[in-house]
């Protein structure tokens, strides 16, 4: 979206990543999303008096690689309390770092070449959960409230953006490539239906070079595509204001994805109001060169870079090729395309394949094998499967696993192999050229005349909807 009249929108995006560790920041308790409410916790989580933090070596791993990633400066760093009273945290205050955070400085790399730079990327504690009931599921004319503090106490990093995101459609890439380092760091599962990423958008108007205007920060953002519409609609909001002769305030403002719209929350905190002082019950945390070293030895390859090498084996690109390629890497799924095209499977089969039904089968990528896949594909190639039946076997093979050739005698595809459905449908389109041409004019109904003549010559062998498809894809 372009904003009009020559305004531009400076957005810089904090996100919060839950760090995948087994227990949490501070104490033993599990770090486990989905359990039963407020059965993760301790006297520490709770805020009891008289317990004691002890910090998680594993959480600081974490931090320390999700800043190596991001090109930081990894510094000695000391932690604070930030004071603030709500339900869901116990203690009235949240450890975190305030001036002297573990990570400073970086920078982030999108694909489409714009670089986004980094501020910061602390460690802090989450908080537990609030659910409001009744009303509109805000504190505000709930009924209710209920916590669950299965939350408190789980390790995050906050990773800060400078203000250089000038649109919307940069502030998703962002996050999505922000998200798929945190994933490859093996800090973050980027759940963010979960919550396990979540983000904050500060979000300003100017006209072109003119100083930065008043920021609103709009919470806790759940989705790519809330993201965007938030930052959209804030954006032009802040425009209408200014031009009808109001001036923004700097708040704090909630997005409402059933509305569509921002609204405020609470005019914004200053630092001050936090009363930050550094947490007495923690020493300074200065990792030793040694272990950031082998933090940074460890980095698997990022997603551009992994981009580029599976980008590197098409030997003339397309746009749909590499939009193929963005998904393989966002979803995780190039060790099934680099295996399969190892043994033989060509490309663009093994990009659609993996872009389309693997992509839409995610959940059921455990029961796939890398074998599997490429079998798959090699059967499709030789003919011994139509495009229709390849995909069955896959959507089969994700949801049970098993042997493809196994799957598809099972289903009755083998007897076609030998006179293979394309070839059979190819050889009825030369004998039936007018009925063909007809078909291929628009006139639907011939496609029951092929399926006729199909299913008369593969004695019922064939599939009605694989024959359809059949004949679409020679229209
Ligand atoms: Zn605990």
């Amino acid at each position: 979206m372009k904003l009009p009249n020559g305004w531009e929108m400076v957005v810089g995006l904090e996100v919060h990543t839950e760090l995948k560790t087994a227990s949490k920041m501070f104490c033993g308790c599990a770090n486990s999303f989905g359990s039963e409410p407020n059965t993760n916790t301790c006297p520490v989580c709770l805020g009891l008096p008289g317990s004691l933090p002890v910090l998680n070596e594993r959480a600081v791993e974490f931090a320390m690689a999700i800043g190596a990633a991001l090109h930081s400066t990894i510094s000695p760093s000391t932690f604070h309390r930030k004071n603030y009273f709500y339900p869901d945290m116990p203690k009235d205050f949240q450890i975190s770092q305030y001036d002297l955070p573990i990570n400073s400085g970086g920078y982030l790399d999108l694909p489409d070449g714009s670089r986004v730079s980094i501020e910061r990327a602390h460690l802090e504690e989450d908080t537990g959960k609030s659910t409001h009931l009744g009303g509109s599921g805000r504190i505000h004319g709930a009924d209710r409230s209920l916590v669950d503090y299965n939350r408190s106490g789980v390790p995050l990093v906050e990773i800060v953006s400078g203000p250089d995101i000038r649109s919307s459609d940069q502030a998703r890439a962002y996050a999505s490539e922000l998200r798929g380092i945190l994933i490859a760091t093996g800090a973050s599962d980027g759940r963010m239906e979960e919550g396990s990423m979540r983000i904050d958008a500060n979000v300003s108007v100017r006209k072109a070079n003119a100083p930065f205007g008043t920021r609103c920060e709009i919470k806790n953002l759940n989705s790519l595509r809330s993201l965007g519409r938030a930052i959209d609609h804030e954006a032009l909001r802040q425009v209408e204001v200014i031009e009808d002769g109001g001036v923004i305030r700097q708040e704090t403002r909630h997005w409402d994805e059933n509305l569509g719209e921002t609204s405020t929350m609470r005019t914004k905190e200053e630092a001050e109001d936090y009363r930050y002082f550094r947490e007495p019950d923690l020493v300074d945390l200065a990792p030793d060169q040694a272990w950031q070293d082998r933090v940074r030895a460890s980095l698997p390859p990022m997603p551009a870079e992994r981009r580029r090498t599976l980008a590197d084996r098409l030997t003339d690109p397309t746009e749909a090729q590499l939009d193929a390629v963005e998904v393989v890497i966002d979803l995780g799924l190039e060790p099934w395309v680099h295996s399969a095209l190892d043994r033989g499977a060509d490309i663009t089969l093994a990009l659609a394949r993996a872009a389309n039904e693997l992509a839409a089968g995610i959940d059921g990528l455990v029961n796939l094998t890398l074998d599997a896949f490429t079998q798959t594909l090699l059967m499709e190639q030789r003919g011994e499967l139509s495009a229709t039946q390849a995909k069955t076997v896959l959507g089969e093979l994700l949801a049970s696993g098993g042997d493809p050739a196994a799957i598809a005698a099972a289903k009755g595809f083998e007897q076609l192999s030998s006179d293979s459905l394309g070839a059979t449908v190819a050889k009825l389109i030369e004998q039936h050229p007018d009925e063909w041409a007809r078909f291929r004019d628009g006139d639907e109904k011939l496609a029951q005349f092929f399926i006729g003549l199909v299913m008369k010559s593969t004695k019922g062998q064939a599939n009605g909807k694989a024959v359809i498809a059949e004949l679409h894809a020679r229209r």
